[in-house]
């Protein structure tokens, strides 16, 4: 009888490690965890799961706080074949009884504080079972891994098996659960460990939450797939990272951590002298943010491009030019391509359409969403993104705002990115989001929601006048409000649709 490849992603974290002894995890406590702890401790979450119950495929969701527990329960979830679901600690019960409803876990961790509710919620499912998990080390599930043997036979998986189910962030509608397999972890994992030349020599700097792709896949199993270690923080604080920075060769994060940064006078030359790279995503990296950086710590950051349903698609060349406001280039093995809105046929270089992507990196679907699924896939196997964006003549990608996000306004196209970004750079302003609200002319009205930088003493027809050295008339805000800061969700987005439920009756008389 032959065997097929065993695509476990645990297997091939596993086949780089060179060295037992060698650190994985630098915790917030300074203790160390080396490579050989992670494998005996994601063996004993691995051994509790299945002794309570969870067979391959079953879905393990996990409602609980980022600790070095945390990741070894989704590498022993991997390891028994099941599938992990992270939920964001944010989540009301409310929220968690949609997400549990829909995936039906087989077990839920969560905190003791959490424990009532989600029993109720898994009770009125019909299945599955709840087990607490708390932050200093306490919990059932906690106690059957301690008492759990060090040793697991990972199982064998195929390369379409799922490894992950990440509900998207539902800006539009419902949130759906987006089924991300062995193989599309793994190739992405690979791609990344090449572009950014990851070795067993890098300390990556971890503050970000781990129930997102960023953290839980593109930094974790980025670092996993080369050797390397982290220096684990529990949440972003900017003088811890300030502190750890000189022991790091790399960090990731939202863009709001890069600008947060450069508000504090310590970040200096001399202080990230040890960094090999400064990776920026999830949400866009302003130029501004971009230069200034630049000019304080040597360091053009390196911003890529990704999203749930498809982990990272392209990135700005590490050894080559990193260009402000694109995101660079299609990962090895991704295909992108730029389409128009309506007729689905593809566009020419810097034409404005939807980015759709094909690869290893593609998700499976949405679970069980079929036609949701359908909708958003070409027949060609193209992902439609619901990004727009286009590819320039040196073929650096730009992504200017998502398809929802776009604003008609008197029959033109504005993309709300280059309003903001000509708004950002104005003095004066800290930072800004463009949203279009009904109005009664124009269809929508192009409005600007700024947040000033101290006292602003510029008005509307200041800010206007100034746009308008550099923009076409009709992308000028006919409104501009002032607001003390931006709606964002715990990964810097800005949330939109919050703006434009504030904002909506901005022209009406
Ligand atoms: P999420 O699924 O939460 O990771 O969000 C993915 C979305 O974030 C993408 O579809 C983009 O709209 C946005 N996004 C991610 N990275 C960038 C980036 N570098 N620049 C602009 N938007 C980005």
């Amino acid at each position: 009888m032959t065997t097929s490849q065993d695509h476990n992603l645990f297997g091939i974290f596993r086949s780089r490690i060179e060295n037992l002894d060698a650190p994985f995890l630098q915790l917030p406590d300074d203790r160390v965890i080396s490579y050989g702890d992670m494998v005996k401790r994601s063996a004993q979450f691995a051994n509790a799961l299945v002794s309570l119950g969870v067979k391959p495929g079953d879905r393990v969701a996990a409602q609980v706080e980022k600790s070095a527990d945390a990741l070894f329960l989704y590498l022993g979830c991997l390891r028994a074949g099941g599938v992990f679901l992270p939920l964001n600690m944010g989540y009301k019960d409310k929220e968690l009884a949609y997400f549990i409803t829909d995936a039906e876990p087989a077990l839920v961790a969560c905190t003791s504080a959490r424990k009532n509710a989600l029993e109720e919620i898994v009770s009125a499912c019909g299945s599955g079972r709840v087990e607490t998990f708390d932050q200093g080390g306490g919990g059932s599930l906690i106690e059957i891994a301690d008492g759990s043997d060090t040793v697991f036979k990972d199982l064998h998986r195929e390369a379409d098996d799922l490894a992950a189910i990440l509900y998207t962030s539902g800006t539009t509608g419902r949130s759906k659960g987006a089924m991300l397999t062995h193989k599309n972890l793994s190739s992405n994992a690979q791609a990344l460990v090449d572009v950014w030349q990851f070795t067993n020599t890098d300390v990556l700097l971890h503050a970000l939450p781990i129930f997102h792709t960023h953290g839980l896949f593109v930094a974790t199993n980025t670092v996993l797939s080369s050797g390397g270690s982290m220096i684990f923080q529990n949440k972003f604080d900017v003088e811890r990272v300030l502190a750890a920075l000189p022991r790091a060769t790399c960090m990731m994060g939202v863009p709001t951590f890069y600008s947060r940064l450069l508000a504090s006078k310590e970040l200096t030359r001399d202080l990230v002298s040890h960094i090999r790279v400064f990776i920026s995503g999830s949400a866009p990296l302003s130029p501004e943010t971009h230069k200034k950086f630049e000019q304080q710590t040597g360091h053009a950051i390196l911003e890529r491009y990704g999203m749930t349903e498809t982990s990272m698609n392209t990135s700005n060349p590490f050894d080559g030019e990193r260009r402000a406001s694109t995101v660079g280039f299609a990962l090895p093995d991704i295909e992108i391509r730029i389409v128009d809105i309506e007729s689905g046929g593809e566009l020419d270089t810097n034409e404005v359409g939807v980015i759709e992507i094909r690869g290893p990196n593609v998700f499976k679907g949405y679970w069980r969403m079929p036609e949701k699924t359908k909708e958003e896939f070409r027949d060609d196997g193209f992902f439609i993104s619901g990004d727009l964006g286009f590819i320039d003549e040196r073929g650096y990608i730009s992504i200017v705002g998502r398809n929802k996000d776009l604003i008609i306004s008197g029959g033109f196209n504005i993309y709300p990115a280059e309003v903001e970004n000509a708004l950002d750079a104005i003095n004066g302003i800290s930072e800004s989001a463009v949203i279009g609200v009904p109005h009664p002319d124009f269809g929508e009205g192009v409005t600007a929601v700024v947040v000033p930088e101290g006292e602003c003493p510029l008005g509307t027809e200041d800010i206007r006048a100034t746009l308008e050295r550099d923009l076409a008339n009709y992308k000028l805000p006919k409104r501009v409000f002032f607001v003390d800061a931006l709606p964002r969700n715990k990964m810097g987005k800005i949330q939109k649709n919050q703006l434009r439920e504030q904002f909506h009756a901005a022209y009406q008389a």
